[in-house]
């Protein structure tokens, strides 16, 4: 398998001004490649682009992915399409499905559309280990049955299945990766009560203690940013199409351990239903197909997070009460769930 990586083409990523986004469309540019991004700024910061506004390779348009007609001429011309844009995070899923149907389906099919309008060479769908549920299986390989339990989860997976019918019946050549749990700098900030990393640095800053889910013995699937742009982008530059891949670190670790690295006081709040004690990726596929392995441990990660902790000092400080609230419709929706 050739794992050169990608130069001198046209790539269009949706939601490029996202965390992940952002930081593959720097490495796109650094590879020598023109960038487009389209995002609806819905989540994605303006800010986190402002860095490459002056390299010519690059452009953005501000745009809803599921309005096809919008998006349709900006994939003239493009050779792969890395499709990042959707809506995240559960309780606003839970409480507006529509939207989060509009967004991860609605929008995967337009963006699909215009892919193969475009006869594009590649495309990348970035996929959720959310699909999986709590999985009877760890480390879990991508043909567990999936399990989704929540509308994100299911719209995010529906996605995926669209993806791959493209492959399978337009010969669209789609590869679909599965993220666990990515941190990194830029990780998301604002908006609604979410992915561990915010709640807990912008805790830090402000002197707060940290709100530990349970008892703090779930692990998670922690896996460094730049390790998943090295995994997409060795994707694309290889030839296999119709996959699913997970990606993840090899290794799953305790919310203990990452409050022990932060370092500060702690506070424990109630176990949410449907919540997996543990996410823990099999990623011996990728390894086989591509030779990728992560590179970056939880300790340099999270070294790398506290070297860049002021980008969290505008984010919301979340506390037991603001939590409680803000995961009251996640407790009623999911507790009968339990399965
Ligand atoms: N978590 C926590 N305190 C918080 C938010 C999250 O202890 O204030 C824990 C949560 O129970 C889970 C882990 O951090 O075990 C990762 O949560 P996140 O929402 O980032 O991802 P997910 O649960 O979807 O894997």
């Amino acid at each position: 398998m050739t794992n050169s990586p990608t130069s001198g083409l046209r790539c269009l990523v949706t939601g490029g001004a996202g965390f992940i986004g952002s930081h593959l469309a720097e490495r796109l540019l650094d590879e020598g490649n023109e960038v487009i991004v389209i995002d609806n700024f819905a989540t994605g910061k303006p800010n986190d682009l402002a860095h490459l506004a002056d390299n010519p390779k690059f452009s953005i348009q501000q745009a809803d992915i599921a309005d096809h007609e919008m998006i349709r001429a900006a994939f003239e011309g493009i050779d792969h399409v890395y499709h990042l844009a959707a809506m995240a995070d559960i309780v606003p899923s839970i409480e507006n499905p529509m939207i989060y149907h509009r967004a991860n389906v609605d929008g995967t099919i337009s963006v699909l559309e215009a892919a193969r309008a475009a006869a594009v060479k590649r495309f990348i769908y970035v996929a959720s280990s959310s699909c999986y549920g709590i999985p009877d299986v760890y480390p879990t390989p991508e043909n567990t049955p999936a399990h989704p339990m929540y509308p994100y989860a299911l719209t995010k997976y529906i996605g995926e299945q669209y993806a791959l019918h493209w492959h399978q019946t337009y010969g669209l050549p789609v590869v679909s990766l599965r993220f666990f749990n990515i941190f990194g700098p830029r990780h998301r900030t604002s908006g609604t009560y979410g992915a561990v990393f915010g709640v807990f640095l912008a805790q830090k800053l402000a002197g707060q203690p940290f709100t530990v889910v349970g008892d703090g013995t779930q692990t998670r699937d922690f896996t460094f940013v730049s390790d998943i742009v090295d995994a997409i982008v060795l994707t694309a530059a290889s030839d296999i199409v119709g996959e699913v891949m997970n990606v993840g670190s090899d290794d799953t670790y305790a919310i203990n351990r990452l409050t022990e690295l932060l370092g500060g006081e702690v506070i424990y709040i109630p176990k949410r239903p449907g919540e997996p004690d543990c996410t823990f990726a099999d990623i011996s596929k990728i390894k086989r197909l591509l030779g990728w392995t992560p590179q970056v441990s939880l300790e340099d990660g999270v070294r790398i997070m506290l070297d860049n902790i002021d980008y969290w000092r505008e984010a919301p400080v979340w506390t037991p009460d603001t939590i409680k609230d803000a995961t009251a419709t996640w407790f009623k929706h999911l507790d009968s769930e339990q399965t």
